[in-house]
């Protein structure tokens, strides 16, 4: 899949956007964003805890037309990327998370908190998105395809 060979829309909220704010999005933070998303991801990039890897894939997401949401709070932490819609969520994993048992033993938990409110979580190594970020990207995009799929067979 090609980068950036979609319209001149902003990635995050798909306003129009023209040439002169496609060329310096890109060239400032490396993504199509309008005036009012460049603020927004300004604010990203300063206060927020989300890592590159996690924004990297949060933008690999939306060129697929993912409806995700970065760094959105269930109420215990925050969510590295929500998907709301298919009742997933994707955390973005550093490798303390596979070494420190305290860490994995909090990552269980959260897990189950999720799964108790009909959330499903997906973790993804920050060495799977160094690795192919592409291809990562579209095996979640199918993943969660399949779970929206059967959430409406559950509800419906
Ligand atoms: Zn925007």
């Amino acid at each position: 899949m090609k980068k950036y060979n979609r319209n001149l829309g902003c990635i995050e909220c798909d306003a129009a956007i023209d040439i002169r704010v496609f060329n310096y999005s890109i060239d400032n933070y490396f993504h199509p964003l309008c005036r009012r998303c460049q603020s927004w991801f300004s604010e990203i990039l300063e206060y927020s805890t989300a890592t590159d890897y996690a924004i990297e894939l949060y933008f690999a997401l939306k060129d697929r037309g993912v409806p995700a949401r970065l760094e959105k709070s269930d109420g215990f932490k925050s969510i590295d990327i929500a998907l709301p819609h298919a009742k997933v969520n994707i955390e973005v994993d550093g490798m303390h998370h596979s070494y420190n048992g305290k860490q994995a033993m909090s990552d269980l938990k959260r897990t189950l908190h999720s799964f108790k409110k009909g959330y499903s979580t997906l973790r993804i190594p920050n060495a799977l998105t160094e690795y192919d970020l592409e291809q990562t990207a579209d095996l979640i995009t199918d993943y969660l395809i399949v779970s929206r799929r059967q959430n409406r067979k559950r509800y419906y």
